[in-house]
C-alpha cells in the first residue's frame, strides 16, 4: 500500500534529503517570537506599532465576531499564574508591549502592558484581561488580521502595511485576484510570524487559537473534531492531503507530555507553508506528498490533562479539585507535573482493547486499582471518552500507519506482543537512521492496551509509539528544536517512508 516512493531514493541518501528539508523548516524557528526581548519578528517598533494601528482601525468592526472566538477563555488579573498567563504574555510580547519573556505569573509589569493594550484599543483601562482584551490580541495570537478593502487598496500595499507577502495572502484568500480588488472585501492577513508557538506552555486554549490561524492562513487545511474530552474540549483533527493512502499520527495521549503537541502541529505548519509555496526542497515535492498521502492530525488527545498539567484550569474548578484528590492518594507521583492521565484519573494509553486485561492485571499489582495520575487502566477498554474518540476514528479512517508521540526515550516502539507487520521493522530502522532513535520492542508487561497496540492489532498495520526526547516530564521546552529536528525525518518518513 505504501509502495510508491515520491523521494524516488536509495535510502543512504534520505538522510541528507531529511537534513536539508528540516533545514528548509527551520526558518520558521527564526521568525518565532520566543526570545526574552521583543525581537521574534526582527523588525523595528514603530513597525509593530503599524500593525497595531491598522489591527486596531479593523478591530471595531469585526468586535464582536472576535470576542465570540475567545469567548470561554479565563478572565485573568495581577496575582494569576498558569499556560493561559504564558499566553497572555506571549500575545503582548509580539504586541510589542511586554519586553519580558512570558513566565506564566502576571505581575505588576504584565498588568501595566494590559493597561496599554487596553487604552489602545479604547477598552477600560483596568488591567484585567476578559473576552474584550483577549480579543484584541487575537491577531497575535493566532497570526491572522482581517482587512476591510478601502478605495485605492491594493494588495501590494495591504501586503507591506502588515509587513506580510502578497503570496501569504493570496493563500489565504483563495479566489481573490489581485487587480480586481473590490472595497468592502475583508480579507484574511497573515502576520509575519509562524502561527505556531514552542516557547511556552500549552493548553487547550492555545490549541483552540493555534487551529484558527493555521485554518484561516492555509484554507486547504480541514479540521474537524473527532469528539469531546470529559471536561467538553474539542478533540480537534487536521487533516493535510487528497491522497489514497491515509495515516494517522497524534499527540498528548498523556498530559504530561504535551511538548509532542506543539511538535506535530509545527510539522503541520512547515508542511502546508511549502505546500502552499509549491516548494521542492532538497527533492521532497510536497505537491507530489499531497497528491499522494491523506495525512490526519489529532495534536491533543488529552486537553483536560493537559490543562491539569499547565496550570491552565480556573483555580476554584470542580475539575481541579477532584485532580488534587485523585492525586493525594498516589504521593510519590509528584502533582501535576506526574499526571499522564484524563481529567477522570484513567491513563488513556493503557484503555484500548489490546491485551486491556492483561494491563489491569500488570497496573492493579502495582496498586493502580483506582483512579490515579497515571497507570490506572479504567473501568472498561475505552472507557474515557478521548480513547473511544481516538479509535473510532481509526476505524472510520482505515490508516496504513499510525504515529502515536510520547516523550520519554527517544526510542521507535514497532511492535506488538508477537505481531510484527510488514515493514514495519525497516520502517523503523529508516526512521533510526534519520533521527537517531533507536527501534525497540516494548519491555514485558507494558505492551499492553495502548493505542499502537490496538492499532496492530486491529490491522496487522505499521503503528508506532515514537518516544521523543530524554529526562523528567514534562520536558523542557528548551529541548523543542532539537527535538523537532530530530523528528522531522520520522513525520516524513511516516507518510512516504516503506518504499523500495
Ligand atoms: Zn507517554
Amino acid at each position: 500500500m505504501l509502495s510508491v516512493n515520491p523521494f524516488r531514493l536509495k535510502s543512504k541518501t534520505l538522510s541528507s534529503i531529511l537534513v536539508g528539508t528540516a533545514e528548509k523548516s527551520k526558518k520558521n524557528f527564526k521568525k518565532d517570537g520566543r526570545t526574552a526581548e521583543f525581537d521574534g519578528w526582527g523588525m523595528p517598533y514603530f513597525i509593530c506599532i503599524g500593525i497595531i494601528c491598522g489591527i486596531q482601525n479593523t478591530y471595531e468592526s469585526r468586535r464582536s465576531d472576535t470576542e465570540g472566538k475567545v469567548r470561554g477563555m479565563l478572565t485573568l488579573r495581577q496575582g494569576a499564574q498558569g499556560a493561559q498567563v504564558d499566553l497572555l504574555q506571549w500575545g503582548l510580547n509580539r504586541a510589542g508591549l511586554l519586553k519580558e519573556p512570558a513566565d506564566g505569573i502576571f505581575g505588576a509589569k504584565t498588568e501595566q502592558s494590559v493597561r496599554e493594550l487596553q487604552k489602545n484599543f479604547n477598552l477600560e483601562p483596568d488591567g484585567v484581561v476578559g473576552a474584550q482584551s483577549w480579543a484584541a490580541l487575537y491577531p497575535h495570537l493566532t497570526g491572522l488580521q482581517t482587512h476591510l478593502v478601502q478605495p485605492g487598496d491594493t494588495i501590494w500595499v495591504i501586503a507591506a502595511r502588515y509587513r506580510s507577502t502578497v503570496a501569504a495572502v493570496l493563500t489565504a484568500n483563495p479566489g481573490i485576484r489581485p487587480e480586481n480588488l473590490q472595497s468592502g472585501m475583508v480579507l484574511k492577513i497573515p502576520l509575519p510570524f509562524p502561527v505556531v508557538p514552542s516557547s511556552i506552555r500549552w493548553c487547550s486554549d492555545l490549541l483552540a487559537l493555534t487551529v484558527d490561524g493555521l485554518r484561516a492562513r492555509y484554507p486547504f487545511l480541514q479540521v474537524e473534531t473527532i469528539g469531546k474530552s470529559v471536561l467538553g474540549r474539542p478533540l480537534y483533527l487536521l487533516r493535510l492531503g487528497v491522497g489514497k493512502v491515509r495515516v494517522g499520527y497524534n499527540a498528548a495521549h498523556h498530559a504530561n507530555e504535551w511538548i509532542t503537541t506543539p511538535l506535530l502541529l509545527k510539522f503541520v505548519e512547515n508542511y502546508a507553508e511549502n505546500y502552499a509555496e509549491g516548494d521542492t526542497i532538497g527533492g521532497v515535492d510536497y505537491r507530489y506528498l499531497y497528491n499522494a498521502y491523506t495525512l490526519e492530525v489529532v495534536p491533543m488527545v488529552d486537553p483536560d490533562g493537559v490543562d491539569l498539567v499547565t496550570g491552565a484550569l480556573p483555580p476554584d474548578s470542580p475539575a481541579l479539585s477532584a485532580a488534587q484528590a485523585i492525586a493525594a492518594a498516589f504521593p510519590a507521583v509528584p502533582f501535576p507535573d506526574g499526571w499522564k492521565a484524563n481529567i477522570k484519573g484513567i491513563d488513556l494509553n493503557l484503555s484500548y482493547p489490546a491485551n486491556w486485561e492483561k494491563a489491569k492485571a500488570v497496573k492493579y499489582a502495582q496498586g493502580y486499582t483506582r483512579p490515579a495520575p497515571r497507570d490506572f487502566v479504567g473501568p472498561a477498554p475505552l472507557a474515557a471518552p478521548e480513547s473511544a474518540a481516538m479509535a473510532r476514528q481509526a476505524k472510520r479512517a482505515n490508516y496504513a500507519l499510525t504515529l502515536s508521540l510520547h516523550s520519554q526515550g527517544k526510542l521507535i516502539f514497532w511492535k506488538y506482543a508477537d505481531r510484527a507487520p510488514a515493514g514495519a521493522y525497516e520502517l523503523a530502522k529508516k526512521m533510526q537512521g534519520v533521527s537517531g532513535y533507536l527501534p525497540a520492542v516494548t519491555p514485558p508487561g507494558s505492551d499492553n492496551a495502548g493505542y499502537k497496540d490496538w492499532f496492530i492489532q486491529e490491522y496487522n498495520r505499521p503503528g508506532y509509539t515514537i518516544e521523543v526526547g530524554q529526562g523528567q516530564n514534562p520536558l523542557p521546552l528548551s529541548q523543542f528544536d532539537i527535538i523537532y529536528r530530530a523528528c522531522f525525518g520520522i513525520l516524513m518518513l511516516g507518510m512516504a517512508g516503506m518504499d523500495d
